[in-house]
């Protein structure tokens, strides 16, 4: 919850408790790294307001594309999936960004993908879908630790964090 100052500004970023602040881990798969929309992707989480704290760049070991998609083990394009999945992750933190995220990403079916979404923008296939994002809280900080270390991720105040939320 936000409160008030004593210069009366909004500073939600450092009242929000710490349950508050989830983080998502969003992901530009292989695909999207090829097809250059590393610089549009970002660019449409920065401009709705997120808070950049991680990003690498970087050819995912086969071992950390099992662990990441271990709830889909038994699907059929499981193995497909894996081989698809080889680099470029980033990491968005802020106050209910997991299910914002996932409306800016659009349905995992790029035909289902509502136009304005990046995939129903960017991409024509399930198996080639540019983005991944994290689909709750817990996946979130699930995913985050293992892509990212502890020191590689960032603390830092947005400049505009007052003129995001009252
Ligand atoms: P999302 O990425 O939207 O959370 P899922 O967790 O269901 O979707 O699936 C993870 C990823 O697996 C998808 O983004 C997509 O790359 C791949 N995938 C899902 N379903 C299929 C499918 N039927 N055929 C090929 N790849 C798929």
């Amino acid at each position: 919850r936000a409160n008030k100052s004593t210069h009366g500004i909004f500073l939600p970023h450092l009242v929000a408790s710490l349950e508050q602040v989830e983080q998502t881990y969003i992901m530009v798969k292989p695909d999207g790294v090829q097809r250059g929309l590393v610089g549009e992707i970002i660019s449409r989480f920065e401009r709705k307001g997120f808070k950049l704290t991680g990003l690498k760049l970087f050819q995912c070991p086969k071992e950390l594309a099992e662990e990441h998609y271990k709830d889909l083990k038994t699907k059929s394009f499981y193995s497909t999936l894996i081989d698809y999945i080889t680099s470029g992750p980033v990491v968005w933190e802020g106050v209910g960004v997991v299910a914002s995220a996932r409306k800016l990403i659009g349905s995992t079916n790029p035909l289902q993908a509502e136009p304005g979404t990046i995939r129903g923008d960017l991409a024509v296939q399930t198996g080639r879908n540019v983005v991944h994002g994290s689909d709750s809280p817990e996946n979130g900080k699930r995913e985050t630790a293992l892509w990212f270390k502890e020191g590689e991720l960032c603390e830092w105040t947005p400049a505009q964090a007052p003129w995001l939320m009252e």
